[in-house]
């Protein structure tokens, strides 16, 4: 009985509900007007847009594409609300929508391959526009700038794809600038007077020498009989890496210097046996004399030889252990001539010959490029010293790089026989006189270079 009175009472409320339903809401609906949204689209400057721009969308139903169409010279980033679709179309719509196309100037940003340049140093990287029309004019000595150019075939220093003309001003369709490939924009420059400088290696194969040592050598426990007597010949594996050095020392100047000046390094090994005679007895250092074995004194090789060169780099290994006895320095140098040790510079008896020859014979193996570079750099340091001193002596000035390298010292971590990376970096700007400190010019004047020696090089000194 129960259950039938609930019944009856679900039908009465079912058939009410049906009749409002029906009757009531029904038609009010279908006969309400659509629900339409106002669709608006807007572009910043800088870009238009294409299509219907300002839309009326009943619910649910999509709008008709609009494109977003940058200026020359910009790109399409975004619509206002995060959309990136371009051309955009709004679907299922439930709501206005009122968004703003966004644009941004295209930019490429290169490095200035600045080929040495002298001056024009503080910026190596520059962003440019469709709308940029000139390029930074670099200055570099002796050298007339031709203009900035994409590409540069290291190999046969050819370069293509020019730019800019020698005003700077650029001269290619931006739009083919800034969508290559190139990160780089390389500098061109046509030497106004030729730069070239000869280097002759001297290697020692036989040394049969006896050298005075310091009276009060016998303090530092080297005996007291005043005399070291030296019988060495050079090992064939050491012969082997000298011959490398000449082509890598050669190779490295020629990449420091590229462009500015031109070396040539040739080598010679001695056959007869060097002696006493043929080593300046010049330098005191700490603990004993330093023994600088000078080409000059060597009877085999020839003042007509010497003289075609502007400075000469002799080795020597005295296959001396305690190598203090008789110097102290890796090498020493004067006017034009300078002596590498071998026995200190590269710590000869911590390495063998095998060794050494096998960091030579991989040179781009990062595990042995430290160990080559310091040996090599061992040669630029001396080298820089010949160069300093063919110009110091004559015109009466004071020897600076040892300065040059003290500033670093200070001012940084570097120290004299600590990195020899940026030991070359210092090198190669005191040789091109671009060492500033404290406001002032460090380094030899250009000219030298151009094979002028003495004061008249060094005016801008005085
Ligand atoms: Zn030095």
């Amino acid at each position: 009985m129960k259950k039938i009175i609930i019944s009856v009472s679900l039908s009465i409320t079912a058939i009410a509900f049906t009749a409002i339903l029906v009757f009531v809401i029904l038609p009010a609906y279908y006969n309400k007007p659509a629900i339409t949204f106002t669709v608006e689209y807007r572009a910043q400057e800088n870009g238009s847009l294409e299509g219907n721009t300002s839309q009326n969308v009943e619910l649910a139903k999509k709008a008709t594409p609009v494109t977003a169409i940058p200026n020359y010279g910009y790109k399409f980033v975004k619509w206002s609300d995060g959309v990136t679709d371009n051309p955009r179309v709004d679907k299922d719509i439930t709501m206005n929508i009122d968004v703003t196309a966004e644009f941004e100037m295209i930019t490429k940003s290169f490095i200035l391959k600045d080929a040495n340049a002298t001056s024009f140093l503080t910026k190596k990287e520059i962003t440019l526009s469709y709308f940029d029309t000139t390029l930074p004019v670099p200055q570099r000595v002796n050298s007339v700038f031709d203009g900035w150019y994409l590409e540069k075939d290291y190999k046969t220093q050819s370069y293509n794809i020019r730019v800019s003309d020698k005003d700077g001003t650029i001269v290619i369709d931006n739009a083919t600038l800034i969508n290559n490939n190139s990160p780089n924009l390389y500098a061109k420059f046509s030497l106004i007077e030729e730069a070239k400088y000869n280097i002759l290696m001297v290697y020692t194969t036989k040394v049969d020498a006896k050298f005075k040592l310091r009276p009060d050598s016998y303090q530092y426990g080297f005996g007291q009989d005043g005399i070291r007597e030296i019988k060495y010949t050079m090992p064939e594996v050491d012969k082997q890496i000298c011959h490398l050095l000449t082509a890598y020392l050669e190779d490295l100047l020629n990449a420091m210097f590229a462009g500015l000046v031109e070396f040539n390094v040739d080598e010679y090994f001695t056959v007869l046996p060097v002696t006493e005679d043929c080593f300046d007895y010049s330098l005191y250092s700490v603990v004993g004399y330093d023994y600088s074995l000078n080409a000059y004194n060597i009877p085999e090789i020839s003042e007509d030889m010497l003289s075609n060169y502007q400075s000469v780099l002799t080795t020597v290994d005295l296959g001396d252990k305690d190598y203090a006895v008789l110097h102290l320095a890796a090498g020493c140098a004067h006017a034009k001539y300078g002596c590498i040790y071998w026995d200190r510079c590269i710590d000869i008896y911590k390495h063998s010959g095998n060794e050494i020859l096998e960091w030579f014979t991989n040179p781009e193996d990062p595990a042995y490029e430290d160990s080559w570079l310091e040996l090599l750099e061992s040669y630029v340091h001396e080298l820089t010293h010949t160069i300093e001193m063919q110009t110091c002596v004559l015109a009466k000035m004071p020897y600076t790089y040892h300065d040059v390298l003290s500033f670093y010292d200070s001012e940084t971590s570097f120290k004299l026989f600590g990195n020899r990376f940026e030991h070359l970096g210092i090198a190669y700007l005191y040789l091109l006189r671009q060492m500033e400190y404290n406001g002032k010019v460090y380094g030899l004047p250009y000219d030298f270079w151009l094979g002028k020696r003495g004061e008249e090089i060094w005016e801008s000194d005085r």
